[in-house]
């Protein structure tokens, strides 16, 4: 695919800002006016408000398009909104609206995308696709195909972060491997990282947009509202104009690369020890296999279960406690550990499945 950018700005970071919702054409006229001296790239505004629940805000619909197009005209700023199905296209498109953006309850169901996709067809739209609420990279991909198939090149993709189950700081955890990996396979798309619904909260908001930044994302989505804890919807996480143009303003640039070479020699010899110990940790990760396997042997030869609950809680327990003493997170090393205890489970249940090899004989 050879995807073209939608702002193409040598400035980082792009920069979308606006209400979460539109609510009233003053509230959205007020904030645009706001944003306008920031030197935003696009003011954002959702007519159409997917909720979780029902019984929430779900938007003040058409009527609100006609409130972005007075936005243009008043400040010349270029607009967005969310679009879920093909009335949403057709009204956007009648209304002037800039730049589409897919949100995240609709990147997950690809009859949605295909049905948006084919709405567009024959337009030259940019598009902007939010991840899917689900950690699931192909569905975030497959749904940039489906619009690029149908004519759709200029196209983004906002990182919002993914649900989960349990307790979080996060209101959507950013997992930032899953942004990573996209951008590793379409090097050229530009990606903004949209900390608004990655926090949930104002006082979490900079460190994300730093995190984001400092991972070389090319731009942040905010949602932004004159009067917050007023607000619609979303309104534990939106920050004032004022608050917004704090935020851009301690954001600190890092550069990709130099030509220093100090730097890059002493780079060099770091990254060649980060080189070995990967190495010794996949020998030694291959020692745990083994060993694993040799369990298992024992195992099958006495008909005990592959996994015993007991041993294995022991195992994930004492290393989380010892986690601080070697500088790791909990959390991380319960991540790393279930992966090797899954990976073991695996070549246990190799052994398990075949033929002890005194049976054969
Ligand atoms: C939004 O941007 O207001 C929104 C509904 O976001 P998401 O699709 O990421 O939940
Ligand atoms: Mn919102």
């Amino acid at each position: 695919m050879n995807i073209q950018p939608i702002f193409d700005k040598k400035k980082r970071p792009i920069v979308i800002a606006g209400p979460c919702s539109a609510e009233t054409r003053e509230q959205v006229l007020q904030t645009a006016r706001n944003l306008a001296p920031l030197d935003i790239d696009l003011y954002r505004a959702g007519i159409w408000k997917p909720r979780t629940r029902p019984d929430s805000f779900e938007g003040v619909g058409r009527k609100g398009l006609a409130w972005l197009q007075e936005v243009k005209q008043e400040t010349g700023l270029k607009v967005t909104t969310e679009v879920a199905n093909r009335e949403h296209v057709f009204e956007a498109l009648k209304h002037g609206v800039d730049v589409l953006w897919i949100g995240a309850r609709t990147t997950v169901n690809p009859f949605s995308v295909q049905e948006i996709a084919d709405a567009l067809e024959g337009t030259k739209i940019p598009v902007i696709v939010k991840n899917p609420i689900n950690p699931d990279l192909k569905l975030w991909m497959g749904a940039l195909e489906r619009l690029y198939k149908a004519g759709l090149e200029q196209l983004a993709v906002i990182h919002r972060g993914f649900s989960f189950h349990g307790q979080s700081s996060f209101r959507n955890v950013p997992r930032w491997q899953i942004p990573i990996e996209l951008k590793r396979q379409f090097p050229n798309i530009e990606i903004i990282c949209d900390n608004s619904h990655i926090c949930g909260r104002r006082d979490t908001l900079q460190a994300v947009a730093q995190q984001a930044m400092d991972l070389n994302f090319d731009g942040l989505m905010t949602e932004v509202h004159p009067t917050p804890d007023e607000a619609w919807s979303d309104a534990a996480q939106q920050i004032t104009p004022a608050q917004f143009k704090d935020l851009l303003g301690e954001l600190v640039f890092r550069n990709v690369e130099t030509d220093n070479p100090e730097f890059l020699e002493s780079l060099e010899h770091l990254r060649h020890e980060i080189d070995e110990i990967d190495g010794e940790l996949l020998r030694l990760l291959g020692a745990r296999m083994k060993l694993a396997e040799r369990i298992g042997t024992y195992k099958k030869k006495n008909n005990i279960s592959i996994l015993q609950p007991t041993r294995w809680n022991e195992i994930l327990e004492h290393a989380q406690q010892r986690a601080a003493a070697h500088g790791l997170s909990p959390d991380f090393v319960s991540v790393f550990l279930k992966s090797v205890h899954q990976e073991s489970i695996n070549h246990q249940n190799m052994v398990m499945n075949q033929p002890l090899v005194d049976e054969k004989e």
